[in-house]
């Protein structure tokens, strides 16, 4: 059995593996992931902090050509790193080229580094005093990623990070791992010196030893509410920085009025694709008024056209999820629906009987607060209906969920769009566009139990998590002319 290696100054370093990594459209174990000690933590800690006194000190031009080749390389190896994403993730080849293109735009911010480190100077502020600002790296960023997106997550992270003179440690994903290694290869081809980013492999007692060590000063996470909880509680105790992205329930809300074929093609588009594994997935569809049958009815139109298969065949709308558990704990959320008064509309769970980890789209009508299958994330392709009376429930609905990632409104009321995106306490919103995920030149986040911590990562504010100010005060006696020493002789 292949045991996935670390990445350590540049190299790959094979020790024995511990914790499964699945074919989701098999479900045999493709391979295996150490679980590294204490003792191996601390290497790629100090090998870490070996590279920052270099590559802290390297040029803006230097990095910049880094930056522009590894983004090459990215494009060069697309299908490669595609294709190593479906293998262990189980995404269509088509999904994981899109998530490529949503990282690679974070490489490509992140190479005008030139401009986001740039500083301020105000001359003059008081007789003979000027003042200005600049950004040094935080350090050693311990980067923790999730497994649903295994490529862009680390990328979200990594470019900026680097472009502002850190070193990174990636801690990906226990369950698909492979993709990482490709881009620690890839960057190290680019030019990027040894050291400067490593992957170290492990699961969750990996993560708390790096939220712990003396060596890592920030830390950025991206994964589960209560993870991204305790990752910020223990990590701001042991004086890190930290950002720490959690979990969604995500709501679209369908206004009286609204084209409901585009609301239904965002619908299912938004709530199925990827197996609903996306953190900016639309979980809830809120039908306002008397829409929701109407509504509804488009919906189970095109759900019954989806093929759920291997994510390898073109065909295939959506591939298995993770993990044999999550199958299992997703299907549980489908059966017991009822309990609650919800109805079935469609159910795709006999899929689960296959060998691989499949769950077909599943439609659930009047679900609420106070219900299982509304309280929880399912992060599966599960969509629920909500029917409320007005616009005001649709907000007061939204504002009252612990979480706030992202949310969507389909309407023709220009007027209703603009209240909704000043009135709901979410972090990202759609006007008729159900994934709102910003594009790089924005940041990404949450509000409420979505995101632990203020700084939204990659964008400008990921620039700002990554560095820390220094404001400079400068003053020069001013001697009288004649005492100016120029250094040559003067003909005065
Ligand atoms: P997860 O929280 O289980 O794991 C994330 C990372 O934390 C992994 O590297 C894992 O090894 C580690 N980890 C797991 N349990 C831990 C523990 N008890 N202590 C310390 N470390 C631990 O998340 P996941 O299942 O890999 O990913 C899916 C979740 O991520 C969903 O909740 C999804 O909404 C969320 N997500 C959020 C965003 C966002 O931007 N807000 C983006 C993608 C995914």
């Amino acid at each position: 059995m292949t045991s996935i290696p670390h990445f350590v100054n540049g190299e790959r370093v094979s020790l024995e593996g511990e914790s499964p990594v699945y074919n989701p459209a098999t479900g045999e174990v493709s391979a295996t992931v150490p679980v590294p000690d204490a003792r191996f933590v601390d290497q790629v800690v100090t090998s870490a902090r070996e590279a920052l006194i270099t590559w802290r000190e390297s040029s803006l031009s230097a990095r910049t050509n880094i930056l522009f080749t590894f983004r090459q390389l990215l494009v060069d190896h697309a299908d490669e790193l595609a294709q190593l994403i479906t293998n262990e993730h189980g995404k269509t080849l088509a999904d994981a080229h899109g998530e490529l293109a949503r990282g690679l735009e974070n490489v490509e911010y992140a190479c005008g580094l030139t401009e986001h480190l740039k500083g301020g100077f105000s001359s003059q502020v008081a007789d003979g005093v000027d003042v200005h600002s600049l950004r040094e790296p935080v350090g050693v960023v311990a980067a923790i990623t999730p497994f649903n997106f295994p490529a862009m997550v680390p990328l979200w992270m990594s470019a900026n990070a680097l472009a502002s003179g850190n070193t990174v440690i990636l801690k990906p994903s226990e369950r698909d791992p492979s993709v990482s290694l490709r881009l620690g290869e890839l960057l190290i081809e680019a030019g990027l010196p040894k050291g400067v980013f490593s992957v170290l492999q492990g699961n969750a007692s990996t993560v708390n030893q790096l939220l712990v060590h003396p060596g890592i000063d920030a830390i950025s996470f991206v994964g589960s509410t209560p993870v991204a909880r305790h990752v910020y509680e223990t990590g701001t105790a042991h004086n890190k920085r930290v950002q720490a992205l959690g979990g969604a329930k995500n709501h679209m809300v369908v206004l009286p009025g609204a084209d409901l074929d585009i609301a239904a093609d965002a619908a299912v588009n938004a709530g199925f694709g990827a197996a609903g594994e996306r953190c900016m997935a639309i979980s809830v569809v809120v039908a306002v008024g008397d829409i929701a049958d109407g509504l509804i009815s488009k919906i189970t139109d095109r759900i019954d056209k989806l093929k759920v298969g291997p994510g390898s065949d073109p065909a295939s709308d959506f591939g298995p999820v993770i993990t044999k558990e999550h199958r299992d704990r997703i299907v549980s959320y489908v059966k017991t629906a009822p309990d609650d008064g919800i109805e079935v509309v469609r159910d795709g769970t006999m899929l689960a009987n296959s060998p691989g980890f499949f769950v077909g789209p599943c439609l659930l009508d009047g679900v609420r607060p106070g219900t299982k299958s509304y309280d929880d994330e399912i992060f599966g392709p599960v969509l629920g209906i909500a029917r409320v009376a007005n616009y005001d429930d649709a907000v007061a609905l939204i504002n009252a969920n612990p979480y706030g990632n992202g949310t969507a409104i389909f309407t023709r009321d220009g007027n209703a769009a603009r209240r909704f995106s000043k009135e709901v306490s979410v972090g990202m919103i759609g006007i008729n566009v159900p994934i709102p995920v910003p594009v790089s030149t924005y940041s990404f986040g949450g509000w409420k139990n979505s995101l632990f911590g203020h700084a939204h990562i990659y964008g400008p504010e990921g620039i700002t998590f990554y560095t820390r100010a220094k404001v400079i005060t400068t003053r020069w006696p001013q001697p009288s002319e004649s005492q100016i020493d120029l250094g040559f002789p003067t003909t005065r």
